[in-house]
């Protein structure tokens, strides 16, 4: 079966999203509504989605929009139908009663509901209809969540629901689990029993918002949102509706009913308005005084609202051993938070699947946990869980695991896919190496070095591995979401704090080296980034030989943000890659220019196709929909560059003083417009100097060491400068950069 062409039911939230996410594998879709400009609005908030659901904005008209009256003849040439219209069962029988009638013989029907069951949705159809009928389970925002459940029933034909599933996997990238007719199926059953626990613990241990999310998060290895904010995030309301469809699909024996019984004072809040972030306000909420924006927390046992707390729990590593073990209050509420849902989830197994495998993956891709319960229960150790847990009778799987006592049960990763992702490669790869910011594994005849810090942030030992690993061929790459943020700033101020510029100094020169080295070395060296790649991120990337990129990436050069300009080779190469073009042939102004606007602005790009005109990203960079096989595709350049000579060192033939010149016209008239300030010119004037090849005029080219040297003498000019430091500790505090 091949999907060609698409027609998505429902353009709200959710069809609007995979409409979107179609179009961004080029696939052919319709988006239909109750009527055009329905559909036609939800156009125009794909158009301006944040962050951007399409990869290429400019395709934005290959979704085509219409109604069901007058276009419902769409369905007609569809290959696949997709049903996203509300969850209510009555609108989408009648629906399905259209489609099945009107639809290509043997084309598939799907419904993206949460909460109905298959055989519910499907009870009107015909024993030939239910063969091609199940339900798609996409998670939002789509184009960025890689969870999709594909529900079957007993009906449907598995050759079909296979090449579904392969196309879903291969031309979308979503990581597609089939499940079973459960209530919830594999990711909200698990992901929001845990939400409903993290909660009603906190209520009852007399923890804050503020320390129930500061535990429920990055220590636990679950997205800083943590749970009153992730409430807010979601919607109040909308939880409270989700949790009513599980009490009344899920039977009374089970857990689930004990942490979904309605909490008053979440009742007041939705009652009142304060229904999350798009709403008045939630679990926190934003307050104005005195024209500065404040945000606040509210006391769970007053329901009054008080500035928001910052709680350090001084975790910086997720150490789930150490954490539950802490003897204090923190530490008890993650034990009983996490033992819940190991036992929850642990009972769920074999009814809803008999993988467990398959939830903690469910897990990791739709709720962005870096580990799923049973991993948990791996790392914790099951000796010491079972020492500490009270009771789990009739929890077959935690019966039968006390009995072996084997701390090595949970065998492969990633069960649900074929694709040799670095889940499973990492399980039986050799650990060879490591240290504080990165591990280094040999598998075969090459190495991967993974970045372990938060959000990869790069320091003096994220480089150490990456020099070690250099002895054979390189692949680095990450499981965690982003590649990297860019060198770790926090690091960087520790030393400028003590006056300490020396030790920054010798950071970036060792930063240069290793960039130096990775892009020279005997044996390629290949980067696969995905999230953020940015700053220093992108300067190792750009370093190395070549790049399998997903394409949901953030890239680019954002130093001059906060005050700096790239000092790790970013300037350099950017000036490689525009200096080889035909314009700069002609133009000798050409590349300094296109550079010192790319990098002056901190230009990002938000995907691939957007990278490219920036050059961020090369023609010949593979691009990939799904980030499993990012290890897949890095292998097969290995294989097909057995034969691999690294490159020769690059000259440079730059203006020097002319272009300065031209530059500087640029920034007066920024200043002058008031779009830079002092400081900005400051930092612009230093980019100026390292881009025009130096400021004197050049009769000779200048090697990449010289350009390595520009860069590293104006970052350290930069970072000795207060204002510098101040900016860097602004968005250090705030996540936001400072604008003076
Ligand atoms: P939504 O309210 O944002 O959009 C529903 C759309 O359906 C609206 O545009 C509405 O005009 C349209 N509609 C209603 N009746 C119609 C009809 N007869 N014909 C054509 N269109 C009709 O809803 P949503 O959040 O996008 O949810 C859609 C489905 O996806 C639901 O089944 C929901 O349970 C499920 N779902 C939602 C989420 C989520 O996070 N929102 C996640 C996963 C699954």
């Amino acid at each position: 079966m091949e999907i060609k062409k698409v027609v998505v039911i429902g353009s709200g939230t959710m069809g609007s999203g995979i409409a979107a996410h179609l179009c961004n594998a080029n696939i052919p879709v319709t988006l239909l509504d109750l009527k055009t400009e329905i559909s036609e609005q939800a156009r125009d908030k794909i158009y301006k989605s944040k962050p951007p659901l399409l990869l290429d904005k400019s395709k934005i008209n290959n979704i085509k929009v219409g109604n069901i009256i007058d276009d419902f003849n769409q369905v007609s040439e569809a290959d696949w139908i997709v049903e996203a219209v509300v969850e209510r069962i009555d609108i989408k029988h009648n629906i399905y009663e259209k489609i099945f009638k009107d639809r290509k013989k043997g084309a598939i029907v799907s419904s993206n509901t949460s909460s109905i069951p298959i055989k519910v949705l499907s009870q009107n159809l015909t024993e030939e209809e239910k063969k091609d009928f199940c339900i798609t389970h996409f998670f939002n925002p789509v184009r960025y969540m890689g969870l999709l459940e594909i529900v079957k029933s007993e009906n449907n034909n598995l050759e079909k629901i296979n090449s579904l599933k392969n196309f879903c996997e291969i031309e979308l990238g979503k990581g597609a689990i089939i499940c079973n007719d459960t209530p919830g199926f594999l990711g909200n059953r698990v992901g929001v029993y845990a939400m409903q626990i993290a909660m009603t613990e906190a209520f009852k241990m007399k923890l804050s918002i503020e320390e129930a999310d500061a535990i429920f998060g990055r220590p636990m290895g679950i997205p800083k949102t943590g749970i009153f904010g992730l409430y807010d995030l979601i919607g109040i309301d909308l939880m409270s509706d989700v949790l009513k469809s599980f009490i009344k699909e899920l039977p009374e024996t089970d857990k689930f009913h004990a942490v979904a019984k309605e909490i008053p004072l979440v009742k007041n809040l939705i009652e009142t308005g304060y229904t999350g972030r798009k709403g008045k306000g939630g679990f926190y909420r934003i307050n104005k005084t005195d024209g500065k924006k404040v945000m606040e927390a509210l006391n769970l046992e007053s329901s009054k609202y008080f500035p928001a707390k910052k709680i350090n729990i001084k975790s910086e590593k997720v150490d789930l051993k150490k954490l539950i073990n802490r003897g204090d209050k923190y530490g008890d509420y993650a034990w009983s938070v996490i033992s819940k849902i190991i036992k929850y989830a642990s009972s769920l197994v074999p009814g809803i699947t008999k993988e467990f495998n398959d939830i903690d993956e469910a897990m990791r891709l739709g709720f962005n946990w870096s580990k799923g319960p049973f991993e948990m229960l791996e790392d914790i150790g099951v000796k010491n869980f079972f020492d500490k847990i009270d009771e789990y009778k009739g929890n077959y799987f935690l019966e039968n695991l006390v009995k072996t006592k084997n701390e090595k049960f949970y065998g492969q990763r990633q069960k649900y896919t074929k694709i040799e992702t670095l889940g499973k490669v990492k399980k039986t790869a050799t650990n060879i190496d490591g240290n504080n910011s990165a591990q280094i594994y040999r598998f075969n005849d090459y190495n991967i070095v993974e970045f372990t810090t938060k959000a990869n942030a790069l320091d003096y030992d994220s480089m150490d591995a990456l020099k070690k690993a250099t002895d054979k061929p390189l692949i680095i790459i990450n499981e965690s979401m982003q590649f990297s943020a860019g060198v770790n700033l926090t690091y960087t101020m520790e030393f400028a704090e003590k006056n300490d510029f020396k030790s920054i100094e010798k950071f970036i020169k060792y930063f240069q080296e290793t960039c130096k080295h990775l892009k020279y070395s005997k044996y390629p060296v290949i980067s696969a980034p995905s999230g953020l790649t940015l700053g220093g991120g992108f300067e190792v990337m750009c370093q190395s030989n070549f790049v399998a990129s997903h394409t949901n990436i953030v890239v680019g050069l954002v130093e001059t943000i906060v005050g700096l300009i790239p000092a790790g080779g970013g300037c350099k190469e950017m000036l490689a890659r525009w200096l080889d073009t035909e314009e700069a042939r002609n133009d000798p102004h050409y590349a300094s220019l296109k550079v010192f606007d790319i990098i002056g602005y901190g230009r990002t790009a938000t995907s691939p196709i957007e990278a490219e005109p920036m050059k961020y990203l090369k023609p010949e960079d593979k691009k990939i929909m799904n980030r499993n096989s990012l290890l897949e595709v890095s292998k097969k350049i290995l294989l097909d560059n057995k034969n691999f000579k690294a490159p020769k060192e690059l000259k440079f033939n730059l203006p020097g003083k002319t272009v300065i010149e031209e530059m500087d016209k640029i920034l007066g008239k920024l200043y002058n417009d008031k779009v830079i300030l002092d400081h900005g010119v400051v930092v612009a004037k230093e980019l100026a100097h390292v881009l025009s090849g130096g400021n004197t005029t050049i009769d000779k080219t200048i090697s990449e060491d010289d350009l390595y040297k520009l860069e590293l003498d104006s970052f350290m000019r930069l970072i000795e400068m207060k204002n510098t430091q101040d900016r860097i500790k602004h968005t250090l505090s705030t996540g936001k950069p400072l604008v003076n």
